[in-house]
């Protein structure tokens, strides 16, 4: 899959990061993992915390799928309001979603704290406001459910987001939890202090096939080689619904914005992360070097050529809904970039087994929520393969039947 265009700004900002060799020996494992993004940078890494030394492979350099392309906000917030989650996986589940999401943030500044090179990472509320008039009643039942199950969130009025964010809006929920990191840097700070350790890291290796026996798996590489695993981490992005025998996932079109620098501290309240009811929705956030993040203006299609050809058109549009919002505010882009990303049925990732392919788990994160759902995966994955029982194994499996279809 062509899964992003050439020029995302974290890619830029921090080049090819650390360099690891491509594959040119046989070799056995305990646990293999396709996929040196976020995802499988963060499998990899809970495992060696787990006492397992994974073998983690990538047919691109590391973290250059869809990782690279991130804009790496962190939010419990699902694509799918609660309200709506609960009408399709029932209220205990969707409420645990939502506490795990939550949880998720902060176990990833936990994990930002432990590594050596000090990956970037900052709280900040979460700031949704209502698109449309429409949206205000929903908006309130949100709010009260939310408040049921013990979030910290405050429903504003017309005059609050005035005062807090200086423009008008119906409502708005400003949530206590959010976070940012650079999934990008994050990804190889992850797999160089696991190689510093004993996980082994590929790129540049392509996994061609995949052959299964009652002792684990075998897969065979683009170069020729084989490597023998007692289980297999399928954490390949949106390229692993070639692994699957259902579709579950819809593929979109993203477009990002990147201002130049813009020498001020705080943006808006406490430079939350803000998003809207509107779907597709657009959302910004400040950056660690004083520039503004937007994006949005999503297409419903997985067309690269289409994608990239509309990213001029789509980062003038980006441009004016921020200036409609923040007109004092002298955004200029500095760099634009357009990626694919998908969603499930019910917003919900993956993260479990299917009886086609034994010792395989598959770590799908996917919906704008991708790297807390990664790191979910990553708990669950590596307490299982541990040996060790994970309450949530369950949750996010491959019976639930809002997911199978799209
Ligand atoms: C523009 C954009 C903005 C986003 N913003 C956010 C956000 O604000 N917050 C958020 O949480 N999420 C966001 N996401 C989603 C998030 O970035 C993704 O969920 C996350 O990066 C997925 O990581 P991954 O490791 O699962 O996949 P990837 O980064 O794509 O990594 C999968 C890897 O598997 C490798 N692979 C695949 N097949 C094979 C094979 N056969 N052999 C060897 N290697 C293979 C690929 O080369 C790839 O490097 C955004 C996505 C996009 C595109």
């Amino acid at each position: 899959m062509h899964l992003r265009s050439d020029k995302p700004y974290s890619l830029l900002r921090h080049g090819l990061g650390h360099v690891y060799p491509s594959l040119r020996k046989d070799l056995k494992a305990e646990v293999v993992i396709i996929g040196a993004g976020i995802t499988g940078a963060l499998v990899g890494w809970h495992l060696l915390q787990k006492g397992i030394q994974a073998v983690v492979i990538d047919r691109r350099h590391a973290g250059m799928g869809s990782t690279a392309a991130s804009t790496s906000l962190l939010q419990y917030e699902i694509d799918t309001p609660l309200n709506e989650l609960i009408k399709l996986v029932g209220e205990k589940n969707a409420v645990l979603s939502y506490l795990l999401c939550r949880q998720a943030i902060y176990d990833l500044h936990e994990i930002c704290k432990q590594i050596p090179s000090k990956p970037f990472f900052n709280l900040h509320p979460s700031f949704q406001f209502a698109s449309y008039n429409n949206d205000v009643r929903k908006m309130e039942r949100e709010y009260l459910l939310r408040k049921r199950a013990g979030f910290n969130l405050q429903l504003l009025s017309v005059d609050d987001i005035s005062r807090l964010f200086g423009f008008k809006k119906p409502a708005g929920l400003l949530s206590a939890d959010g976070g940012l990191v650079d999934a990008y840097q994050l990804t190889h700070a992850l797999l160089k202090h696991g190689q510093d350790k004993a996980m082994l890291v590929y790129d540049n290796t392509e996994v061609t096939s995949i052959g299964y026996d009652t002792k684990g798996v075998t897969l065979q590489t683009d170069w020729g080689y084989k490597i023998e695993a007692k289980e297999l981490v399928i954490a390949c992005g949106y390229e692993s619904q070639t692994y699957l025998p259902k579709k579950i996932e819809k593929l979109h079109s993203t477009y990002s914005i990147i201002s130049e620098p813009l020498f001020i501290n705080e943006f808006w309240h406490q430079n939350a992360l803000i998003w809207e009811t509107a779907n597709p929705y657009l959302y910004m956030r400040a950056s660690a070097d004083h520039r503004i993040v937007v994006g949005g203006k999503d297409d419903p299609f997985y067309n690269p050529a289409r994608r990239d050809a509309n990213l001029p058109r789509k980062m003038k549009l980006l441009e004016q809904s921020f200036g409609r919002l923040f007109p004092h505010i002298p955004f200029r882009t500095d760099f634009a970039w357009a990626g694919t990303f998908a969603s499930t049925r019910d917003g919900l990732p993956y993260i479990g087994t299917i009886p086609e392919r034994p010792h395989t788990w598959f770590a799908l994160g996917f919906g704008g929520n991708g790297i807390t759902f990664s790191l979910i995966a990553a708990q669950i994955i590596s307490d299982v393969l541990s040996g060790k029982k994970n309450a949530n194994s369950r949750l996010f499996d491959f019976s639930r039947t809002a997911g199978t279809k799209v």
